[in-house]
């Protein structure tokens, strides 16, 4: 089977979809979908999708996750400090069952990303390479989302507040990453095997660019407010962000001033076989569903 972890979540389901449905369609009975809460998976049961249930955190669940011959994607979790604990335990099941691929969703840049958050990316794919499982990383550069699901405030301040300089942003929508997982888990696998994906967006923006594309849709005065590291952890927090959140980020945007996130290799763009979604795109749509 082809199986997707962490597939009630925004991306999974995104993969589940080309699956089924996308370029590469392949018959839902050969679909397997790796969930901890079932309930939550029930529209993807009705559509024919199989469902395993198991909790990263429980290493025996994931006994019956995997079988022999399973082409899988471990979508990475979303409880940063746990993830390589929780990948590791994925990584043992995969490899007690003798799958004939592990793919990771890990991030842009691989042992190269120097960012808090990159680490336990880097962590999980050495974690990979260790168990002699066949591979192939996806290394996502960031999701468009993770900006235009924030318009909320930046409409409301008339700003994008961060302390990322004239960084860059290659970023692509989730779909456009959700069809390149279901590219590598699909066809000949002997194509992916062993590689690396720097997968991102085709263009890079800056935020300055950013916020002048959300005025021109919206008609509305939006600035681009690059503040120092302190005052933007200090807006972070007193808006509710918890701390040691609003620091990862904080640390990204520094890292986004660097460059890190603004790598194109033209990998996603390959493996989609179409251009990748314009930011502008993003933001038309995340402001027609607001
Ligand atoms: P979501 O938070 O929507 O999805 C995370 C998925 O992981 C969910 O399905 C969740 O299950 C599952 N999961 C979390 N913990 C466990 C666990 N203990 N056991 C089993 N499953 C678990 O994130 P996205 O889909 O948007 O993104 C996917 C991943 O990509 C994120 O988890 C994160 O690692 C990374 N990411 C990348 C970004 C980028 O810009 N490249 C931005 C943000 C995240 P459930 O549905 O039950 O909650």
């Amino acid at each position: 089977s082809i199986v997707v972890t962490g597939a009630t979540g925004e991306l999974g389901r995104l993969v589940i979809d080309a699956l089924l449905t996308g370029e590469s369609a392949v018959p839902a009975a050969s679909v397997a979908a790796v969930v901890r809460d079932k309930e939550k998976a029930a529209d993807l049961a009705e559509r024919g999708v199989e469902l395993r249930i198991a909790d990263y955190n429980r290493p025996e669940t994931l006994a019956d996750a995997f079988e022999a011959g399973d082409r899988v994607l471990l979508i990475s979790g979303s409880e940063v400090g746990r993830r390589v604990a929780q990948h590791g335990a994925v990584i043992d099941a995969a490899k007690a069952a003798g799958v004939a691929q592990l793919a990771y969703t890990g991030v842009l840049g691989g042992p190269e990303a120097d960012f808090a958050l990159a680490d336990e990316h880097k962590a999980t794919e050495e974690l990979i390479l260790a168990s002699g499982l066949p591979h192939t990383f996806l290394r996502n550069g960031w999701y468009s989302e993770n900006y235009t699901a924030n318009l909320a405030p930046v409409l409301a301040h008339g700003a994008v507040v961060a302390n990322a300089g004239e960084g860059r942003i290659a970023s692509a929508s989730r779909a456009d990453y959700a069809a390149a997982a279901a590219a590598v888990l699909t066809g000949p696998a002997e194509e992916h095997l062993g590689r690396a994906y720097e997968l991102s967006g085709d263009t890079a923006w800056s935020l300055a660019e950013y916020a002048a594309e959300v005025a021109g849709q919206t008609g509305r005065e939006i600035a681009y407010s690059d503040v120092p590291a302190a005052t933007h952890l200090e807006i972070l927090t007193g808006a509710g962000v918890p701390a040691p959140f609003a620091e990862i980020l904080v640390d990204v945007d520094r890292a986004v001033a660097l460059g890190a996130l603004a790598l194109r290799t033209g990998d996603l763009a390959r493996l989609i076989g179409r251009p990748t979604t314009p930011i502008a795109e993003s933001i038309k749509e995340a402001l027609a569903a607001s």
